[in-house]
């Protein structure tokens, strides 16, 4: 039943005192902070305040990063039994958890995302992915891999900045447990929690080496991945430059993979539990600003509900709560940089002049900081431009289909197939869909559910290899994928 009931939310901001925010930091090398010669701001997006100057890698960081990577890797790490690398996953999981408040706190300053969903999805997933490979480290003989399976060396890992310390756990996580060791550059705008996990990876007496952490833009990401003594790319970003590395990597012996970009299909059938369904729409695309690459952003709705589910998902989202990360009551936060509104902006704009219709929940967005309302548009055709490319925002296109075969060709049309959702009460309709979509993810009744147990990763342009599970663990051995 549908309620027009609005309670009045007051204030109930999350303190920041708990984080402690140092104005200038360095690198991360052979398991201690070394002075940076370059730096450059991290703001927060929400006020455009600078929290602190970081600093920027060059060539000799880079060297010195993947020599400390190597010697820890041939001294330490690989000759460890699992048993007693697992002890160190452990160890850090339990870490993340203690200091989950802090981490929450800080990763919501820096990137702008809602402190609730920093606190209940970001930390606890990257705990619960240092947790299941914590597990898996002396049980790689069983993971059928071939018996005994071997590292690959020393890991080069660039991460993206929309859920910046979920992304290093995803990538350090898996690499550890194998007895692999890393280099890991966090996102020029959002390097604040890879810094503090430095700090964990002290507090648990990780190997010196065995975890090396540089900051820097694209430039410091390029050196890492040209560097000839990383053996293995682990990348998260953009389709752009995923094939920029892919070209790199391609005449070396370096094994890699990338997690790309995704414009997802969430497909709703007329037999949907429609309530059910908006909320699964709300989450797939407003869901951390819609800064997601498996986003539910193009809504595929079948022809006789859409007027019914656009006003339902309309109703809704005129009750969500644009404003402060940290505060508690939040739905949805800041756009994470000047360079990604001003994209947003852009492709939105692209969206009217080719003819979809805008719409917009009445929110009052703050002065200060990039912010952008929740946007939906319908209308929208296969060959515009908010159909067919990233948007990576709060920004759904609608479409519609009469038959499940039209809206399987319209999911399946996108140079993408990183995810997808159907929402259908029929088991046989949703075994059929899943079957004939090209995703590497498909979710039925919910969507952007993560659990480190499952394989993560895309078709086509969306990528090479999985993340997670099994599959992802296979990406840090030699074994049928690798060698
Ligand atoms: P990028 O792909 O540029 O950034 C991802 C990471 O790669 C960052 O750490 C970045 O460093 C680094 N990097 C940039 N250039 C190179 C290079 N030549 N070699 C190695 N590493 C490099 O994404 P952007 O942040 O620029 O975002 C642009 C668009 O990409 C977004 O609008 C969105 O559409 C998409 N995107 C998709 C993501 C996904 O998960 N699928 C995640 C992030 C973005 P730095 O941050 O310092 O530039």
């Amino acid at each position: 039943m549908e309620s027009d009931m609005q309670f009045e939310y007051a204030a109930a901001p999350e303190s920041r005192t708990i984080v402690n925010i140092k104005s200038k930091y360095g690198h991360f090398i052979d398991g201690k902070f070394v002075a940076g010669s370059k730096h450059f701001p991290t703001i927060n997006p929400a006020t455009e305040e600078i929290l602190s100057h970081v600093a920027k890698a060059g060539k000799t960081e880079v060297d010195a990063a993947v020599k400390a990577a190597r010697k820890a890797y041939l001294s330490t790490w690989s000759k460890m039994s699992g048993k007693e690398r697992g002890k160190y996953l452990y160890r850090i999981a339990r870490i993340l958890q203690e200091r989950s408040r802090e981490f929450a706190v800080l990763e919501s300053l820096d990137n702008g995302k809602p402190i609730r969903e920093a606190r209940d999805t970001d930390i606890p997933l990257a705990a619960a992915h240092f947790f299941y490979h914590a597990g898996w480290a002396d049980k790689l003989d069983y993971a059928g891999l071939g018996i005994a399976p071997k590292p690959l060396g020393v890991a080069g890992q660039i991460i993206p900045w929309n859920f910046p310390l979920l992304m290093l756990a995803w990538k350090v996580a898996p690499a550890l447990a194998a007895g692999n060791t890393v280099v890991l550059k966090p996102a020029e705008s959002t390097p604040l929690t890879a810094l503090l996990f430095a700090q964990v990876c002290q507090q648990a007496e990780l190997p010196a080496g065995v975890v090396n952490i540089l900051t820097g833009d694209g430039s410091t990401g390029a050196l890492i991945v040209n560097h000839p003594g990383v053996d293995k790319i682990a990348f998260t970003g953009s389709t752009e430059v995923g094939k920029i590395i892919a070209r790199t990597v391609a005449p070396t012996n370096k094994s890699v993979t990338l997690e790309l970009g995704g414009k997802a299909a969430n497909i709703v059938f007329d037999d949907a539990p429609i309530d059910e369904a908006v909320e699964g729409i709300v989450n797939g695309i407003f869901f951390n600003q819609g800064h997601v690459c498996c986003a539910g952003s193009r809504l595929l709705l079948q022809e006789n509900i859409a007027d019914e589910v656009l006003h339902k998902l309309k109703n809704r989202m005129e009750k969500i709560r644009v404003g402060d990360p940290l505060d508690k009551n939040t739905d949805v936060g800041a756009i994470n940089s000047k360079e990604q509104i001003s994209k947003i902006i852009d492709l939105a704009a692209a969206g009217d002049q080719e003819g979809a219709e805008r719409w917009s929940p009445n929110c009052k967005l703050p002065t200060k900081g990039f912010w952008f309302a929740p946007t939906i548009f319908t209308g929208v055709t296969q060959a515009h431009r908010i159909a067919r490319e990233e948007i990576f925002g709060p920004v759904l296109s609608v479409l519609t289909f009469r038959t499940p075969a039209e809206a399987i060709e319209k999911a399946n049309n996108t140079p993408f197939g990183l995810s997808a959702g159907i929402w259908s009460e029929k088991g046989s309709r949703t075994l059929w869909a899943s079957q004939q979509l090209r995703a590497g993810v498909i979710w039925a009744n919910t969507f952007n559910k993560f659990d480190p147990a499952s394989p993560f990763g895309g078709y086509k342009e969306s990528g090479w290899g999985r993340e997670g599970g099994r599959h992802g663990l296979s990406a840090y051995l030699k074994g049928a994928n690798n060698e």
